[in-house]
């Protein structure tokens, strides 16, 4: 293995997997803190997806050690740091806290922050994060029900999260290309935000990471990273694809995103025919929605469209159940509501499925225990059709983080499974 990356989530974790296998590293995804090198095979990349967003600092920070051991046991010449290019974190982490972990682990002065994803409209200019045209704070991801982000300056924000010193290398020095980078790079301890607009500054901040340890960021940050093994000699020039072929079997979306893109998404599905069946958190709660009648609105005719369950709502009404039931709990009782009904439709033959969120996608393909993945073709930017490794029953997913994916998503994403 060349190198090991640690995901705080899993459709992060994908989007990851499917940069490094588009640059031609052979890539394989573990989900959850990795038993052993058995389960890499013959990675050249190996990106373990864990769901260590929105847990307590301290349990994100062992688990990514944890991960990263394992890693490094297993050859890894360098680290990634994944997170969500819309930076999501709150004050007490969990980015800062595992960065300076990590760093101390691998023994380094210092690391790059960059979520840029500037395909998905992510960009970083002094130091300051934008989605598309507008800053973080003033993006949809005000409201995210459990990492709100109404900071967009990154060095601030980190600086919250972390004791270790942050600084900015703006676009001037990243426009100057990789070896501007490299040395400013070189003066720096601590945790250095670099700014990006573009993939080509992603490809030269690459570059100028390869002496680094550590490497932290959106999945962006990957794009120049497997060309430094090849230029070392480490990675033979490989044509990226995938055998993919999708077990035969039901299929399904589920949807617990409650991100702005995803409800257009669900509007879009519905629109477009799919049929759907609407669960919330308070209806869970209270008995009046269960797994079985769900399970059974999904069976009842599979049809030639695959039915939606969702749960994706609007802000208000997010805001509604969370003070109804608690903000933590409301969020796991959908998680475990859709799990259970993933489950269920597995033990019926159900093997493809669509999952929307990033804390629901964790939580469905635990509940599916599936242990790694192969990455199959991409549906949208970030998103592509993954394939069970192992499992008992081979199931193939497409993981959508919230904001990613076009607004026909749902009705499109099938079409590469024929
Ligand atoms: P995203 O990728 O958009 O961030 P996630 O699945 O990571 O989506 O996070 C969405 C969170 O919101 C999950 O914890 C989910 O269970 C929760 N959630 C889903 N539907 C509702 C709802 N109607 N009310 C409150 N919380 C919800």
């Amino acid at each position: 293995m060349l190198l090991g990356a640690v995901a705080d989530d899993l459709t992060g974790a994908t989007d990851l997997s499917l940069t490094l296998s588009r640059e031609g590293m052979k890539t394989v995804q573990v989900v959850g803190v990795p038993g052993g090198p058995g389960e890499f095979g013959d990675a050249e990349a190996v990106v373990v997806a864990l769901k260590s967003r929105t847990i307590k600092a301290v349990d994100a920070v062992s688990q990514s050690i944890a991960s990263a051991e394992r890693l490094l046991d297993a050859g890894a010449r360098q680290l990634v740091f994944k997170y969500c290019s819309t930076f999501d974190s709150t004050d007490e982490g969990n980015i800062g806290p595992v960065t300076e972990a990590l760093l101390q682990l691998l023994g380094d002065t210092a690391t790059i922050a960059c979520p840029a994803f500037p395909t998905n409209g992510r960009s970083v200019y002094q130091g300051h994060l934008f989605v598309g045209d507008r800053l973080l704070s003033e993006s949809p991801m005000k409201d995210h029900p459990l990492t709100p982000m109404r900071d967009s300056d990154l060095v601030r924000v980190l600086q919250r999260q972390t004791k270790i010193g942050v600084s900015l290398i703006p676009l001037k020095i990243v426009s100057a290309r990789a070896s501007a980078i490299a040395s400013a790079l070189k003066e720096r301890r601590g945790i250095v935000v670099v700014d990006a607009v573009s993939d080509a500054d992603l490809r030269a901040i690459g570059e100028a990471a390869a002496t680094l340890k550590l490497v932290t960021g959106g999945s962006g940050i990957a794009l120049g990273l497997p060309e430094n093994f090849r230029r070392a000699g480490l990675l033979p020039p490989r044509p990226a694809g995938t055998g993919f072929s999708a077990p035969a079997g039901g299929a399904v979306i589920l949807s617990g995103s409650c991100s702005q893109q995803t409800r257009r998404q669900v509007e879009v599905a519905i629109t477009g025919g799919l049929r759907s069946i609407k669960v919330d958190p308070v209806a869970i709660a209270d008995g009046s929605m269960t797994a079985d009648a769900a399970v059974a609105f999904v069976a009842a005719d599979p049809g030639e469209k695959p039915p939606l369950v969702y749960s994706s709502a609007d802000p208000a009404a997010v805001k509604a159940a969370q003070e109804t039931l608690g903000k933590a709990h409301a969020g796991t009782i959908v998680e475990e509501f859709l799990a259970e009904v993933a489950t269920r439709l597995a033990d019926k033959g159900f093997s493809r499925f669509i999952v929307a969120g990033g804390e629901t996608s964790g939580a469905v393909v635990a509940a599916l225990g599936v242990r790694a993945f192969e990455i199959g073709p991409e549906i949208d930017p970030g998103v592509p059709w993954v394939l069970s490794r192992g499992a008992e029953r081979p199931v193939a997913m497409a993981l959508k983080s919230g904001n990613f994916g076009s607004d026909d998503f749902f009705l499109k994403a099938w079409e590469h499974l024929q």
